[in-house]
């Protein structure tokens, strides 16, 4: 089930979470780790813990909390847990797509769940098909599962050095064994993955948001092409692949990850308040009023009243159970239309210029019914201001937004953009404005901004560009 109204932003991915602590409650630990990471992924949740001897996985259709009860956690007794928190950007969202996945390798267990999206799936999936792999789901973890099951070697490290030089793409993934657990990044480093330390014991996040609530400290980020491993002895690093052009997703700063996670040596709030400043000094407007479009707009929009010196206030009021609560969300909400999300604070709003400061467009239907609704609330004027540049490229590496021609910001000028979406004014943070906040001013480039550019990182074959691309 989709959310109707997240249909026009970018999809989040899925977040994974692993962690070796023999005499804790792994499964409890990772059920809040996954808690914190919900918002990278709402359509499925699973767990796999081991005592050493067997393995149980727990994984099912839904939110964490919906997966996971009380009585479930008690049924997870182990040393050694991976969890993982899943939207559907390759392969259906369905039950068998659910991680982790388990299998059997040279007679022992393993367990693995990913964040990502691999570029060359068809390949790889070809080629195990014609080397008689049974497959079971859509998804491309478990083409990452199968490469690791019919990999030669009984040495399960050497497999997956291998491994990671044959997959291409974005890949942040965890994997548990008998006595450790395993996280390893793809070469570019496009989806984020954290070392934290609890006590004498050690683990892995997508983001530093899911150590904090667990009481554990980041260590550090896993660098691209890394893999670390925890066991007994604590953890153990090394690099496997040559690090390519580093590419984290740019769109984890502006909109995916947690404001409270800290990415490269930043808190994303502090990064998305940046962003808002340099948007304000960008794209100056003559305003009364500053106000986001919640949640996502809420840092940029302080930081662009800061630099601008207009007064911040709150005018929409979101609605933060709607999403997950109607079975048919074509059907029945979209008729109640955007008022369902967000209701406008009329008094805070009559007769006001304003400035609303929204994270990124995609389609533009919401932004769109989201103005008229401000005009209909008493809105003199209301000048869009977007804290990331337009969007006119497709992304392959797992974040699901929209084919190349359903893009708003498509072939037309910010002028035509804003016309169609009917506001007062429309304008978006440079990339170069986007990079400074992002960065700070002395950090290097190290981003993914594909979907901005057009310049991917990991080169993407031509059938699956053909399969975004519609003017090619
Ligand atoms: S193309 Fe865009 S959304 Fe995809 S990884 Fe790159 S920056 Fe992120």
């Amino acid at each position: 089930m989709r959310d109707p109204w997240q249909d026009d932003s970018p999809h989040d991915e899925c977040g994974v979470f692993a962690i070796y602590a023999p005499q804790m409650d792994v499964a409890r630990l990772t059920f809040f780790a996954l808690f914190a990471l919900q918002h990278r992924g709402q359509e499925s949740a699973g767990i796999a813990v081991t005592d050493g001897s067997r393995l149980i996985v727990h994984k099912d259709m839904g939110l964490v909390s919906q997966v996971f009860q009380e009585q479930t956690l008690q049924g997870l007794p182990g040393q050694l847990a991976i969890g993982h928190v899943r939207y559907s950007t390759t392969g259906s969202n369905e039950m068998r797509n659910a991680q982790p996945f388990a299998r059997v390798r040279n007679g022992s267990f393993i367990a693995l769940a990913h964040n990502g999206n691999l570029v060359n799936t068809d390949q790889l999936r070809t080629d195990l098909l014609r080397n008689g792999h049974v497959f079971e789901s859509t998804s491309d973890t478990e083409v990452i599962a199968a490469l690791l099951v019919e990999h030669p070697s009984r040495d399960l490290h050497e497999a997956i050095r291998d491994i990671i030089l044959k997959m291409r793409g974005a890949f942040s993934a965890v994997l548990l064994t008998n006595d450790e657990v395993i996280g390893f990044r793809d070469p570019y480093g496009i989806r984020p993955l954290v070392l934290g330390q609890l006590g004498d014991r050690f683990c892995l996040a997508s983001e530093s948001s899911g150590l904090d609530i667990i009481g554990a400290r980041m260590v550090r980020e896993i660098e691209p092409g890394e893999i670390c491993w925890i066991d007994s002895d604590g953890y153990h690093i090394e690099q496997v692949a040559r690090r390519e052009r580093e590419s984290l997703c740019v769109f984890e700063f502006i909109y995916f990850a947690r404001p409270d996670s800290v990415m490269k040596g930043h808190t994303l709030y502090g990064a998305r308040s940046r962003m808002g400043e340099e948007l304000a000094a960008e794209s100056p407007v003559d305003a009364d009023l500053v106000i986001p479009v919640p949640d996502t707009g809420n840092s940029a929009a302080i930081g662009y009243s800061a630099r601008s010196g207009i007064t911040y206030g709150e005018a929409l009021i979101k609605n933060r159970y709607i999403g997950r609560t109607f079975i048919d969300p074509d059907d029945q909400v979209r008729k109640l239309g955007i008022r369902m999300k967000f209701n406008p604070l009329a008094s805070a709003i009559k007769g006001k210029k304003l400035v609303v400061v929204d994270d990124s467009i995609v389609r533009g239907n919401t932004t769109r019914a989201l103005v008229r609704v401000l005009f209909e609330a008493g809105a003199a004027e209301v000048h869009l201001r977007v804290s990331s540049p337009p969007i006119v490229f497709p992304c392959f590496y797992g974040i699901d937004m929209a084919d190349q021609d359903e893009f708003i910001a498509f072939g037309k000028s910010v002028d035509e953009i804003s016309h169609e979406l009917g506001a007062t004014s429309v304008a978006y943070l440079s990339l170069e404005g986007l990079l400074r906040a992002a960065h700070g001013d002395e950090g290097e480039d190290c981003f993914c901004t594909a979907c901005f550019s057009g310049d991917y990182p990991c080169e993407v074959p031509e059938n699956l560009r053909l399969s975004k691309f519609r003017y090619e």
